[in-house]
């Protein structure tokens, strides 16, 4: 186009001068062979003309093209001189609530000057909260307000946790499903429990929860339905029953509860069975639930003689009932009916007082008439040794005469530790406790005692000063008063439990182990 243009301009100076040529020769020599016809000057006319109009295009476009590039070239400038903000990294950021936000970095820029550390960052992030937030990076300057920012995100991720109390739980096999306790919490939302939905499936229980931003956790529950645990025997009574030779045993009785079948007393089996005389049985109690636990509980019975115990050792474990100071009518006469009753042999420190036929009931009935004095008077006993032993002698001869049975077991009025003695005669104990010995009596005291003469009104008082002091470590002489209505009334019951506890009884013979107190006077 250019070159066409020049060419065009040229051939349009060519002419011209041609034609200024021609003129000027026209008008110096006018001759008619150098003028042109009017036809030859109108076609040459016309041919500048349109020359002229073809050519005239390029100077008329020209100024516009180059302000434009001018401009273009302004705005470049005033591009590269103005100032830049570059964000680095993710836009948008996303973030866990109480997430720390690094903020990713950012850059400014102004011609080839760094201006990062001009820029202001700008932003009311709450990372606690959940939200969309803006991070504003600004520089201001002059005329300059450059803004760039960025979007932070902070989101709930964390999944919320549902927490049962135990991942399988065991019930009987009809049993509903119970209820379970649980607890569903979430870190953002905090409880949401109530949000819980339980299902039941097959042998499970299934949970599952969802909080706000839809973060989805199950759990389960596995239900067991079968019974593992035994079922109970509960013995009534003792584990260990003592019994007499020749007694009956009464089944004292037993329940079965199953922790599914409820109460299965009914299927108890018993076996073993209970002799009446001497040994030790077994009797075992079974019981089987509908699944199959199967528990056996065992109770021992011995069958004995209580006065099997033969004397002459210390006798552990043995109980030797001794009463003192009868006989009497009333008191006596009932107390050897419940030993006859119970089977079980006593000892009398019997006095000249009561009737005759007791003492001889006592010895026919087996029991040991030992010698207690005859007045049981203080002052007459213990005012000499004479005199003690006189009255001895006096109760001796009348047991002699019922029973024609010489007694030589007996016990000191008021025991060998009394101090009652010293009002009538100093020292004498030291010397009547040696010259008993020395005649032959073998005497005994008592490590139990009743209190029947003393505080023990009630018969309740005396059951229970007998048994509280009870002990089968040693062998237990307990002191009793036949004339005592408390201690006829509490005898029954103290047997018996002497008996349900395993104690054997005996009565005192002359080689028995003297239970002896240490001399006072
Ligand atoms: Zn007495």
């Amino acid at each position: 186009m250019a070159v066409d243009s020049k060419k065009k301009k040229d051939e349009i100076v060519k002419v011209k001068k041609e034609s200024s040529k021609k003129k000027a020769s026209t008008s110096k020599k006018k001759t008619p062979k150098e003028e042109l016809t009017k036809t030859n000057i109108f076609t040459e006319f016309t041919q500048i003309f349109e020359i002229k109009k073809e050519a005239n295009i390029l100077p008329k476009k020209n100024p516009k093209y180059y302000l434009l590039i001018i401009l273009i070239i302004l705005i470049g400038l005033i591009y590269l001189m103005w100032p830049k903000i570059t964000i680095l990294g993710d836009n948008p950021v996303t973030i866990n609530y109480n997430e720390v936000y690094n903020d990713p970095g950012y850059k400014g820029k102004w011609i080839f000057k760094d201006i990062t550390n001009k820029i202001k960052v700008k932003s009311k992030l709450n990372t606690t909260k959940i939200g969309t937030y803006k991070v504003i990076y600004q520089f201001k300057y002059s005329i300059f307000n450059i803004k760039k920012e960025r979007t932070v995100l902070v989101v709930d991720n964390i999944d919320p946790q549902i927490i049962v109390p135990t991942k399988e739980i065991n019930i009987c096999p009809n049993d509903e499903i119970p209820e379970i306790k649980f607890e569903a919490i979430d870190e953002y939302d905090g409880d949401i429990t109530d949000k819980v939905i339980v299902n039941h499936y097959e042998d499970k229980i299934l949970l599952a929860v969802s909080d706000n931003s839809n973060n989805t956790v199950g759990e389960e529950i596995t239900v067991d339905r079968t019974d593992k645990e035994n079922p109970k025997i509960e013995l009534k009574g003792k584990e260990t029953i003592y019994l007499s030779v020749g007694g009956s045993y009464n089944e004292p009785g037993y329940t079965a509860k199953d922790n599914c079948d409820g109460d299965i007393t009914d299927k108890v089996e018993i076996f073993g069975d209970v002799s009446t005389s001497a040994g030790e049985y077994t009797r075992a109690y079974s019981v089987t639930d509908s699944a199959g636990n199967k528990t056996e509980v065992k109770r021992k019975i011995v069958v004995r003689n209580y006065n099997l115990y033969n004397s002459g050792s210390i006798g552990n474990g043995v109980i030797y009932l001794t009463f003192d100071d009868g006989p009497s009518e009333g008191t006596t006469n009932r107390i050897l009916d419940i030993l006859a009753d119970e089977g079980i042999k006593a000892t009398f420190f019997v006095t000249c007082r009561g009737p005759d036929y007791l003492i001889k009931r006592m010895y026919d009935e087996g029991h040991t008439v030992a010698l207690h004095t005859c007045s049981h008077e203080y002052s007459q006993v213990y005012s000499s040794v004479d005199n003690y032993f006189d009255d001895l002698n006096r109760v001796s001869n009348r047991v002699k005469n019922i029973t024609g049975y010489d007694a030589k077991i007996i016990r000191f009025p008021g025991g060998s530790s009394n101090t009652i003695s010293r009002n009538y005669s100093y020292g004498i104990m030291s010397t009547l406790t040696g010259m008993v010995l020395d005649k032959g009596y073998r005497y005994f005291d008592w490590n139990v005692d009743s209190n029947d003469a003393g505080g023990a009104g009630s018969s309740t008082q005396v059951y229970y000063n007998v048994i509280n002091n009870l002990s089968y470590s040693r062998s237990n002489v307990i002191l009793m008063h036949d004339i005592k209505p408390q201690t006829r009334d509490a005898l029954r019951d103290i047997i018996q439990y002497g008996k349900q506890e395993g104690y054997l009884f005996g009565k005192l013979e002359n080689d028995t182990y003297m239970i002896r107190h240490s001399v006072n006077n």
